[in-house]
């Protein structure tokens, strides 16, 4: 039984490489995340050489005692967690957990109302060859172009003319709250169900720092990567009369086996969102993203045409828009690039560029604050960030800005413990 650095030095290698990527930059990717070495112990354990079809209590497999006990723990803390009736810890992803929420409720052909990808929302909510695109008859609504705030009216009219069985709210790239209980009042007008994917914001909602969607849904789905904090994977919550159709659409109905290994992860990342740490990081997660927001608006910034959509934000991510800049999306992520920060390119609301170049950036706070930034040194990144985007980068400030981001980098570090290991 050798270690993986003897048995295979080449994914070791490509491993401890992507470990030291992730100690020297800056990770602004707005759907990442750190997650704590007990998450990832509790990932790396035997628990992934274990058959578990079926749920706690009635499992299609024997010698499911203890994925039991740890299943039912996930089960209930995350039902804690948002004040949900029911939860599936079960999906492997949040494309899964929105594929099987789907599944449960519609037949294919029924009618969804969801935000259009280009305006933010997500490849699941109907984007055109995505499984959701393919299955259902999808209806996109749109953000407005006078102040980029998810239309309502427009919401409501398509939801009277369309009649759907069901309305899509979340979002990959937005950075204001949705009108959860005026969704709700939209859905009851035409009867439609209403699913709100949080995957992005739900660890805000965790600790209390953004509207809860699960009082006003009829299912809530997540991933557990982002805000979170946790592995990567999914999850449903549910009213109760909805749990069983809910579990069955997830297995039999969409997968084989749970990833066991990945829901005692899910269940000690649950029990990390409760605590008072957490609440006070997604503090400075939020923080962080206000102050972003707040340097990308100044008047060095605009003078370069650069802006930020909406006029701010209320989550813990920034939409730059590079429309009226000479840098598209490609230009400003690859300028980041070269100085430590991971960002990624994005399309904007009514972008004049093509999707693979775009005129946006989503900068993200959340992998930061779990790191350790505050107020100061998210100070210093915007400070850097508006530097790299507003300046003619020459090599000599491109070294500069490196210098400043691997300081900030060296002041937190990560996975100290780990020390160019893989053993948690
Ligand atoms: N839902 C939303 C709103 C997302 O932003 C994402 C991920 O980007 C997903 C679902 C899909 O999650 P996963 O990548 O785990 O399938």
């Amino acid at each position: 039984d050798l270690e993986l650095s003897a048995l295979d030095p080449d994914v070791h290698a490509a491993v401890v490489a992507e470990l030291h990527r992730q100690q020297s930059t800056l990770e602004m990717i707005a759907s990442e995340n750190f997650a704590p070495s007990a998450v990832m112990a509790a990932q790396g354990s035997v628990l992934t050489n274990k058959y578990a079809e079926g749920y706690p209590g009635r499992r299609y497999y024997g010698g499911c005692e203890h994925v039991d006990v740890i299943e039912q723990l996930a089960i209930d803390r995350v039902k804690a967690l948002f004040g949900a009736e029911a939860a599936n810890v079960q999906p492997h992803s949040g494309a899964q957990a929105n594929a099987a929420a789907m599944f449960a409720l519609l037949n294919p052909g029924d009618t969804i109302l969801g935000l259009d990808l280009a305006h933010g929302g997500h490849l699941t909510h109907g984007m055109r060859i995505n499984y959701s695109g393919k299955l259902y008859d999808v209806v996109p609504y749109h953000v407005r172009e006078s102040d980029l705030h998810v239309d309502m009216e427009e919401v409501e009219r398509l939801a009277r003319e369309h009649r759907p069985k069901m309305i899509v709210a979340g979002w990959s790239a937005y950075s204001r709250h949705l009108d959860f209980a005026e969704f709700r009042r939209i859905a009851d007008l035409v009867g439609a169900y209403l699913l709100v994917d949080m995957a992005h914001f739900a660890g805000l909602v965790a600790a209390g720092l953004h509207p809860n969607p699960v009082p006003f849904a009829d299912v809530v789905t997540t991933t557990t990567h982002k805000t979170l904090g946790g592995p990567r994977g999914g999850v449903i919550l549910s009213k109760a009369e909805l749990a069983k159709k809910i579990n069955s659409a997830v297995f039999p109905g969409q997968q084989g086996g749970p990833l066991e290994h990945v829901i005692a992860a899910k269940a000690v990342a649950f029990k990390v969102a409760a605590t008072e740490e957490f609440r006070e990081r997604q503090q400075r997660t939020l923080d962080g993203a206000r102050v972003l927001a707040g340097r990308l608006m100044a008047d060095d910034v605009q003078e370069a045409g650069i802006s930020v959509l909406t006029g701010g934000t209320q989550v813990h991510l920034v939409l730059v828009d590079l429309r009226n800049s000479s840098l598209d999306g490609q230009q400003a992520e690859d300028r980041l690039d070269r100085i430590g920060i991971t960002v990624n390119r994005n399309a904007v609301p009514f972008d004049p560029r093509p999707p693979m170049v775009s005129s946006g950036l989503r900068i993200g706070t959340p992998a930061l604050a779990t790191r350790g930034f505050g107020t100061t040194e998210f100070r210093e990144v915007a400070d850097i960030i508006a530097t790299a985007l507003t300046r003619d980068l020459t090599d000599e400030l491109a070294g500069e800005l490196r210098d400043r981001v691997e300081t900030l980098a060296a002041k937190f570090p990560l996975y100290p413990r780990l020390n160019g290991g893989l053993s948690w």
